[in-house]
């Protein structure tokens, strides 16, 4: 069985050829910003309204070589799906298929090994302190899961996940990574982009060894409200990135 034909009556062509677009910019934005990991990790987006069916990467396909076309579209209720000569990386099914289950609000998730959001993650508490604009967009909307077990490729582990997730947008995983959902591709991957750089400054205050300057938790919630004021900068600068993938290689359209 081909999985990539599976049909999935939530969302129109158009949407979903725009999906598959994005997704796949978002997998080249990714290695090029250095947060790709060999050929592993996986970035998945909901095509029904119930979450269900969703586009996620090929197993082992390098994130630089991924197109719009190479995306597969899977359904949470086939275990078919892992059958296939183009079955996914079974810890992508874990994850992303357990999220998309029971979060069918979560329409887009990016889990990668971004350095930075990696280090936070292997301290022994990896909260995320609240010390500038970057740290704050966040403040309220962060999950942690401190309990590594290797691999995440069991459905015990999904299930896990979704309880560490819950309302958040934001999962540290603790000695592993980050995971990151949003509304839209371009939602996601600005968070994705934010909590880098959140990350990394908070990374580097703790590294001089001086005291931090914390902010207040009201200080941080009203920066937060701040954040949702200037959403549409998620797109502008998701298109600004897409536009420079073109001079690269336009095949990622396909
Ligand atoms: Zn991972």
């Amino acid at each position: 069985m081909n999985v990539a034909t599976t049909i999935a009556p939530d969302a129109d062509a158009g949407d979903r050829a725009t999906l598959r677009q994005d997704l796949a910019a978002a997998f080249r934005l990714c290695h090029r910003f250095g947060w790709s990991e060999s050929v592993g990790n996986h970035f998945s987006a909901a095509v029904s309204a119930d979450g269900r069916k969703f586009l996620l990467n090929r197993r082992w396909q390098h994130f630089a070589t991924i197109r719009a076309g190479d995306l597969l579209l899977l359904d949470a209720d086939d275990p078919v799906a892992m059958e296939g000569p183009d079955a996914p990386d079974p810890s992508a099914w874990a994850v992303h298929g357990a999220l998309h289950r029971a979060l069918p609000q979560a329409r887009v998730i990016l889990h990668c090994h971004s350095p930075y959001a990696t280090a936070l993650a292997c301290l022994k508490d990896p909260t995320l302190l609240l010390i500038d604009n970057n740290t704050a967009r966040f403040f309220g909307r962060v999950g942690y899961d401190l309990a590594f077990g290797g691999i995440s490729d069991t459905a015990a582990e999904g299930a896990h996940l979704v309880e560490a997730m819950g309302e958040n947008s934001v999962l540290v995983m603790g000695n592993h990574g980050v995971t990151v959902t949003g509304d839209t591709v371009a939602d996601a991957f600005e968070d994705l982009y934010f909590f880098e750089k959140a990350a990394q400054t908070l990374i580097l205050a703790r590294s001089s060894g001086e005291e931090l300057a914390l902010l207040s938790d009201a200080v941080a919630r009203n920066t937060a409200a701040g954040w949702r004021a200037y959403r549409g900068m998620a797109q502008r600068h998701f298109d600004y990135l897409k536009s420079t993938l073109d001079s690269e290689d336009p095949a990622w359209r396909d």
